[in-house]
C-alpha cells in the first residue's frame, strides 16, 4: 500500500519513533529475513542486558525519526519499516514482502562500529584537539578488522576502551560510529528508493520472489556488473541524503550545533567516519580477474565514488549560502588528508600489518585508480538507468 502525501504517512508511522514493533511486522520481519537470522526481539530478549536493550532502542528510535527526515521530499512515500537482525557481524539488507519494505541492521553493527571508533580514537594522531590526548593510552589490536560484535566487545572490555580515552573523545567516537550507522541505512532507503529491487525482480540476473530478493544478493560466480552499478547508485543517493542533512542541521538551527566550529569541521568528521567505515570492511581479498562477480565494487572505488559525489553535490547552487569558495577550494585536500588519517588509525591500532598502501594483497581492493572499472560500472548504469527510471521512487517524486 502506497500512501500518499506527508500527513498520513507521518500520523500513520508515528510509531516509527518507538522502537517496538506489532506483532504483525515481527511476523513479517521473521518470514522476510528467516535465512539472516530473522528479528532481534530487543523487548522480549531474555538474555539482554538492560543498558544495551535501552541502546538498541535509542538508536532505532533515532534511525526510524531519521528515514522520516529522508523520506520527507518525496511525494510518493512507501512503508519502510527498520528492525534489528539477529546478527553479529556488520551489515545491513533491503527487500519487500507484502507491499512493505524492510530494512534489517545486524544488530552486531553498532557495538562493532562504538568499539572500532573508540578504538582508533585511542590513537593520539586523530583528532588530536579533541580531548586530552596526553593521558590516553594506544589499544592495539590483533584484529583491526574485527567485524564481528562478539569480538569487539571482548576486546573493548580487555582495553577499557571508554575510559582510556576520555570522555569528549568517547563522545566523537559515537558521533563518528552514528554517521556511519545514518549512512548504511540511508544507503538501504536508497537501494528503496531508486526502484533496486523492483529492478532486480523483473530484469536482475536471476528472477526471484520478493521472499527471496534480497540486496545484497549472495555471492556467486555470474557476473554481478548490474549489482555493482545499484551499489554505486545507493552509495551516490546515501551521500545526497547526508549532504542534505548537514546542510539543514548547519541551515535550519538558526546557526552551527555547539559540537562544530564551522561546515568543514561537520563534514571531515562525516567523510572521516566514511572512509573509515569503508577501511573497516575493506582487506578482502579483492581479485582483478574476478572484478566482475562481485556483488558490490571494491570498497576503495566506493571511497572515491563518494568523496567525488560529495564534491558535486556541496558545489552545486542548493547549498551556496553555506558554502564559502574557501571550503570548496579544500574539499579534494581534506579527502585525501582524511585517506592518510585513517591509515595512520589503522597503522597506529594495529599490532601487525602494515599500511593498506604497502601490502600487496590489498592493493586491489584499494585500487581506487582503477578508473577503468569505474567507468564500465558506470557505463552499465546509463545502460540500464531508462529501465530504472520507471521502478524510482525517486525520480516519479521529482
Ligand atoms: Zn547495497
Amino acid at each position: 500500500m502506497l500512501l500518499d502525501g506527508k500527513k498520513s504517512y507521518l500520523l500513520q508511522h508515528k510509531d516509527l519513533y518507538q522502537y517496538y514493533m506489532t506483532q504483525e511486522e515481527k511476523d513479517l520481519f521473521n518470514r522476510a529475513f528467516a535465512k539472516r537470522g530473522g528479528l532481534l526481539d530487543i523487548e522480549s530478549h531474555p538474555y539482554m542486558h538492560p543498558t544495551n536493550k535501552e541502546i538498541l532502542g535509542n538508536i532505532i528510535s533515532q534511525l526510524r525519526g531519521n528515514l522520516i527526515y529522508v523520506l520527507e521530499p518525496f511525494h510518493i512515500k512507501p512503508k519502510i519499516l527498520i528492525g534489528y537482525l539477529d546478527l553479529s557481524v556488520i551489515g545491513a539488507v533491503a527487500t519487500k514482502i507484502d507491499d512493505t519494505y524492510l530494512i534489517g541492521l545486524h544488530a552486531g553493527t553498532i557495538p562493532v562500529f562504538n568499539c572500532f571508533f573508540a578504538r582508533l580514537l585511542s590513537s593520539p594522531r586523530l583528532f588530536p584537539e579533541v580531548g586530552d590526548i596526553s593521558k590516553i593510552k594506544l589499544a592495539k589490536t590483533e584484529n583491526p578488522h574485527m567485524l564481528s560484535a562478539e569480538y569487539a566487545l571482548d576486546e573493548q572490555s580487555k582495553d577499557n576502551l571508554y575510559e582510556s580515552i576520555g570522555e569528549e573523545r568517547s563522545a566523537l567516537s559515537f558521533r563518528l560510529g552514528f554517521y556511519a550507522i545514518r549512512h548504511l541505512i540511508k544507503h538501504e532507503i536508497a537501494h528503496i528508493m531508486n526502484g533496486h529491487l523492483e529492478f532486480l525482480k523483473n530484469h536482475g540476473n536471476n528472477s526471484k520472489d520478493f521472499e527471496d530478493l534480497i540486496i545484497p544478493p549472495p555471492h556467486d560466480d555470474s557476473n554481478r556488473m548490474i549489482d555493482q552499478a545499484l551499489e554505486f547508485d545507493a552509495d551516490t543517493t546515501a551521500t545526497m541524503f547526508d549532504i542534505r542533512e548537514m546542510y539543514d542541521t548547519i541551515k535550519h538551527k538558526g546557526k552551527i550545533t555547539a559540537q562544530y566550529e564551522s561546515i568543514a569541521d561537520y563534514y571531515k568528521e562525516w567523510l572521516f567516519s566514511i572512509v573509515a567505515l569503508y577501511r573497516l570492511m575493506g582487506l578482502r581479498e579483492y581479485n582483478k580477474e574476478n572484478l566482475l562477480s562481485y556483488t558490490h565494487p571494491p570498497v576503495g572505488m566506493r571511497n572515491v565514488y563518494i568523496n567525488v559525489k560529495a564534491m558535486r553535490f556541496l558545489s552545486s547552487p542548493l547549498y551556496a549560502d553555506i558554502i564559502d569558495e574557501n571550503f570548496k577550494s579544500n574539499l579534494d585536500e581534506y579527502y585525501k588528508n582524511i585517506l592518510l588519517q585513517v591509515e595512520d588509525g589503522f597503522e597506529d591500532i594495529n599490532l601487525y600489518r602494515a599500511r593498506a598502501a604497502d601490502s600487496a594483497d590489498s592493493t586491489a581492493a584499494f585500487a581506487y585508480f582503477n578508473v577503468d572499472h569505474i567507468s564500465k560500472i558506470e557505463d552499465k548504469f546509463h545502460e540500464i538507468l531508462p529501465t530504472l527510471r520507471q521502478y524510482s521512487y525517486k525520480y516519479n517524486s521529482e
